[in-house]
């Protein structure tokens, strides 16, 4: 099947040229074009492009010269959505060493893997995140942290509404390894020349893949700039434009969409620490927001609030947003509020987001879209590995400038994770799906195992290796079970060992599990069991678990 060209869509082409450069040449050219236009709105604050490429530069001369980051060096990113953490990410990029974005509400014990993973030795963390970093010092590679208070850059405009965190007033830490945010880009440090070039590794966003342990996506300056490109020509963005940023920067959809793609622009990222319907609906009415984009779990809280009208959105020129199923009815409400449909889109951390997106021209419901800018995407067989027939059932396969080069360090997997058709490599997602006549795919199902809550991804091996800390678990076997707000919710089934059974309850082991893993990603329903279905070589049938409980909520 060759990819489709879609004549219904005029205005965009189906193949675009993209950037010989590193990500870090994007800023410097918005930032020399545009010097005093905001690149940062937060809460009340502005920070121009000047700013934003003087604090990058100092900051990644502090790197290099005091904390010894060397040239493709893994630093840390552990932070909020803030305005460090755009400039953290840059710094880090111009010190030409690699960012490693963490989602901050992993607790210590979870992020210690990752630090070990890929060797972490220098970091950036928000402040109130130090507690759970202090004790990796000790038991890991890392040494050094720089500690960032988001209070700093904040304005007095919106003191009422301010995260906790974004109100806390700066800390003083006390550690050899300790070094503040602001004397780091307030020493004015000049770093050495800028070497990256398009094929070096950029950013490493971990994710679990078709397996389940976490890995990291090895992401160069190419991959990055073919999305974050094609994000601008799919969004339309020009200078004017303003991003709300409402999805987390380190998850590749936020990261790309509400970050790289306004710096290429020179547009003006309209920051949010924390999701607040309320804060949202303020900021895209008073700063003129014109594109947003975001997960359903958050459009569906934004359009059930009651003080929202037609008359706060109309600077809005495209809703737009991936990463979980997209309800039809929270469509049909944007629609009549807006006039806007919801621009879905799909795609992965290994491909550093969109790899389908639907034309803002010609939308469908409840559909990923069509390939993006040179993409080739196919539907197989997932055991014969033969590509599939229009409307019929297959996994998703892409071929494109965005895909990974690779997962760091995991060499099995990457020969696995990739097929070769007519001499080019595809990864596969994993996902199942079909693509129709005009060309518009559909995801189905997953091969992988994966839970999707309120558009995080839960991968049920890793709860389970959690639970499996906890003495009285014999066995364990996580699942996703339906659910009308989140999408998916996260249910573990457990076999106690003998001695405990009666001696704890299920409750106990949902409290036990919420202090031992992210809120995201702990069990809210445990249910003890005797035994589990089995195949004749004892895996555990966890997908029977799973339609069971999709039958009892169906069945309800
Ligand atoms: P991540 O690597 O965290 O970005 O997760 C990627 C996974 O999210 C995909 O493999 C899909 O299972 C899921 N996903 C992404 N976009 C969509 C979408 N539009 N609808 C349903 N699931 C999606």
């Amino acid at each position: 099947m060759q990819t489709r060209h879609f004549e219904f869509w005029p205005k965009l082409s189906k193949s675009i040229t993209f950037p010989e450069t590193p990500l870090i040449d994007n800023l410097t050219v918005s930032a020399a074009r545009y010097p005093d236009h905001e690149a940062i709105y937060y809460y009340g604050q502005i920070i121009t492009y000047r700013q934003l490429m003087d604090e990058v530069t100092s900051l990644a001369g502090y790197l290099q010269q005091n904390l010894g980051v060397a040239n493709g060096e893994k630093v840390l990113l552990f932070m909020q959505n803030s305005p460090q953490f755009v400039i953290g990410y840059y710094a880090i990029l111009r010190a030409g060493a690699v960012v490693v974005p963490i989602n901050p509400m992993l607790k210590t014990n979870e992020l210690e893997f990752y630090v070990k993973d890929c060797g972490i030795e220098n970091g950036m963390i928000g402040q109130e995140l130090v507690e759970q970093v202090q004790p990796l010092i000790d038991i890991t590679s890392l040494q050094n942290l720089v500690i960032a208070s988001y209070s700093d850059y904040k304005g007095d405009e919106f003191d009422e509404m301010l995260p906790a965190e974004v109100a806390a007033p700066r800390a003083s830490f006390e550690h050899p390894g300790f070094f503040s945010w602001e004397d780091a880009v307030q020493t004015g440090a000049k770093p050495g020349e800028q070497t990256s070039n398009a094929d070096d590794l950029a950013v490493l966003p971990y994710t679990s893949g078709t397996t389940g342990l976490p890995k990291g996506c090895m992401h160069t300056n190419r991959t990055v700039q073919a999305n974050t490109v094609g994000a601008y020509h799919w969004s339309r963005s020009t200078t004017h434009s303003k991003s709300l940023m409402t999805l987390p920067l380190f998850h590749v959809t936020g990261m790309v969409h509400s970050m790289h793609m306004p710096i290429f622009s020179g547009s003006t990222m309209v920051i949010m620490t924390r999701w607040n319907r309320e804060t949202a609906r303020k900021l895209i009415r008073e700063q003129q927001c014109t594109h947003w984009v975001t997960i359903s779990t958050m459009l569906i809280d934004f359009l059930a609030n009651p003080d929202v009208k037609a008359e706060d959105l109309t600077s809005l020129l495209g809703i737009s947003g991936g990463g979980a199923a997209f309800p039809k009815a929270v469509g049909e409400r944007l629609y009549q509020l807006t006039g806007l449909e919801f621009a879905e889109g799909y795609g992965l951390s290994e491909t550093i987001a969109q790899t389908h997106f639907n034309p803002p021209e010609r939308p469908k419901m409840q559909c990923l879209g069509i390939p993006s800018f040179d993409v080739d995407s196919r539907i197989i067989d997932p055991v014969t590995n033969d590509e599939v027939g229009t409307d019929e059932i297959g996994e998703i396969v892409v071929n494109g400038p965005q895909v990974m080069v690779g997962y760091y360090n995991r060499e099995d997997e990457n020969e696995s994770s990739f097929i070769e058709i007519e001499g080019k490599s595809f990864f596969r997602t994993g996902d199942i799906g079909r693509v129709d006549e005009e060309g518009y795919f559909f995801i189905v199902d997953r091969v992988k195992r994966m839970i999707n809550a309120s558009g995080y991804n839960v991968w049920p091996t890793e709860v389970e290796s959690h639970l499996y800390d906890h003495q009285a678990v014999k066995q364990a076997c996580v699942v996703g079970i339906p659910d009308p707000r989140k999408g998916e919710n996260i249910k573990a089934f457990v076999i106690l060992n003998e001695e405990f059974e009666g001696e704890i309850t299920e409750e106990e082991m949902i409290e036990w599990s919420k202090q031992h893993m992210a809120a995201y990603k702990y069990p809210r329903v445990v249910e003890f069991k005797k035994e589990f279905p089995t195949t004749n070589s004892g895996k555990i049938l966890w997908r029977k678990l799973q339609e069971e409980e999709k039958e009892k909520v169906e069945g309800a």
